[in-house]
């Protein structure tokens, strides 16, 4: 086991490290051990020993003259999406396979300059499109609680790096749940932050009205320490927010928001969430949920009315429409997003090909996965001549309907909204019969908040029956820049439950 894990979360390793009782060295050198411990898993694509150590050293440094911040020397590492200058940086596809990017995505980049330390880089679905980390032209990651199950996706390494101790936090990617889906799955903490506040720059493009980064770590306090770090105005990305509600989007605006709502829970006394109105979406426990998730997303709502707060019945009426509406949309952008794989520029070129056209479409065949095509196939059709009114256009109706949903139910009766991630735990990496758009249906809790632009996060909150209980995550859905509030709610109830502590077994 790593040492990092013998403290607990990033506010007491960075203690020790300040304190000099352990060093960033030893941290890093723990890590890249159980690194290569668990290449069972195939959690990691891309690990550079002298690079961490590198980092680590530099850390260390600074630890040793009083500065750094709360992030120095705590090893993380990165989803194979976020562009990075001394690791390859693939987005597990061999069309990328070789390619080292000549600089740092801005989230790379901020974590860096606090000083974190980068074991390397994580297995993923390829271009983030999947469910389950099974599209990696890299092979699919084990779930640390159960090898023949899938992690989640698509930041399946990342989950499942954090479930199995390996890092302390990863970074992720959700377009469309693929933050919350896999850290439910493993058993860990995710959050997907409002869309706007948090820079797209280096990340590799899926759906970009869609797509945000965001931190998997085990506490919901250490994914306040990364969040607030990767936050902020960037720039270069043209879809960054420079205010949210009228406040700087700057670090500090999360931990500010997460520190009031804090000490208004401390405040409170016995009852710390008094008054928290939670609204309950009956279209996300309708038929199709399974009944270990539902009874342990039930028993997290007691807890919550335990500490006060109290449900209410609500209703989101278009949830049903976010699975079709996504798939028009996420395809589409998809499509032009990977227009720039052409085998010219960058990525794999084709070794043998008669002219120019040729050499496009082969390249693009050979180096696209078979999901990556059937989303481009999908999205090149929907934004064609004739049909796009048809489909692309009333996709965008419809999801401004669901954007109303959430407003209406925020504005007039709920604080927050919470209800399961998944409708069923983990399941097999063996897909047998099942037909590929099949996990395209596991993801209709996601996709209203990803359409919506919500923050949201996913704690965990219990395990299924059987021999082998499996993990099962509660989502909180919050209004548009409530990341702070939303933590402060998760680690209030991390203070109260240990589900988030529950480790898997080592083999
Ligand atoms: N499962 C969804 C998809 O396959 C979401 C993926 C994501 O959030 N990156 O598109």
């Amino acid at each position: 086991m790593p040492p990092h894990n013998e403290f607990d979360g990033i506010r007491a390793l960075h203690d020790a490290l300040a304190a000099r009782t352990i060093s960033a060295r030893e941290l890093a050198a723990g890590a890249l051990d159980a690194v290569a411990a668990r290449t069972d898993l195939n959690a990691f694509l891309h690990v550079d020993p002298d690079l961490t150590l590198a980092q680590a050293d530099a850390a260390d440094q600074l630890l040793a003259r009083g500065a750094g911040t709360c992030l120095t020397g705590i090893p993380l590492a990165h989803k194979d999406v976020f562009a990075t200058r001394g690791w390859r940086t693939t987005a597990a596809s061999k069309m990328l396979a070789h390619y080292v990017s000549p600089f740092d995505a801005t989230v790379v980049a901020r974590l860096m300059d606090a000083g974190a330390v980068s074991l390397g880089k994580l297995n993923c679905d390829e271009f983030a499109m999947g469910s389950g980390n099974r599209n990696s032209a890299f092979g699919p990651v084990r779930n640390p609680w159960n090898p023949d199950v899938v992690p989640g996706g698509s930041s399946g390494g990342s989950a499942a790096a954090v479930a199995a101790g390996l890092v302390m936090a990863a970074t992720g990617t959700d377009t469309g749940g693929s933050v919350r889906q896999p850290a439910a799955l493993c058993g860990v903490s995710g959050i997907k932050p409002t869309y706007g506040t948090v820079s797209r720059f280096g990340i590799v493009a899926f759906g970009s009205s869609l797509d945000q980064a965001g931190p998997i770590a085990r506490h919901a306090r250490d994914l306040l320490e990364v969040l607030d770090i990767i936050s902020g105005f960037d720039p270069r990305d043209s879809t960054s927010l420079e205010t949210c509600d009228g406040v700087p989007n700057a670090p500090g605006r999360i931990r500010g928001d997460f520190n009031t709502a804090s000490q208004r829970q401390a405040q409170a006394g016995g009852h710390p969430l008094e008054g928290l109105r939670i609204g309950v979406p009956r279209e996300y426990f309708s038929a199709g949920l399974a009944a270990d998730v539902a009874g342990a997303v039930d028993g997290a709502l007691s807890v919550f009315e335990s500490l006060g707060a109290r449900r209410v019945a609500i209703s989101l009426p278009h949830t049903a429409l976010a699975i079709p509406a996504y798939y028009v949309i996420a395809p589409a952008e998809a499509s032009s997003n990977l227009e720039r794989y052409d085998g010219v520029r960058y990525g794999h070129r084709a070794e043998k090909y008669g002219d120019l056209n040729e050499m496009v479409s082969r390249s693009r065949s050979e180096g696209f996965g078979p999901e990556v095509l059937r989303r481009i196939m999908v999205g090149t059709y929907v934004l064609s001549h004739g049909y796009y009114d048809a489909y692309y256009l009333q996709a965008q109706r419809v999801r401004r309907m669901i954007a109303d949903d959430f407003a209406r139910a925020f504005s007039q009766q709920c604080d927050v909204i919470m209800g399961p991630v998944t409708p069923t735990v983990a399941r097999p990496i063996e897909r047998g019969a099942e037909s590929p758009t099949t996990d395209w249906l596991a993801d209709i809790y996601t996709l209203g908040v990803s359409l919506a632009g919500l923050p949201a996060l996913s704690i965990p909150c219990g395990f299924s029956g059987g021999d082998r209980p499996l993990p099962v995550g509660l989502q909180i859905i919050g209004n548009y820049f409530s990341e702070g509030r939303l933590l402060a709610i998760a680690d209030r109830f991390q203070q109260t439950t240990d589900w988030h502590r529950r480790t898997p077994r080592q083999p």
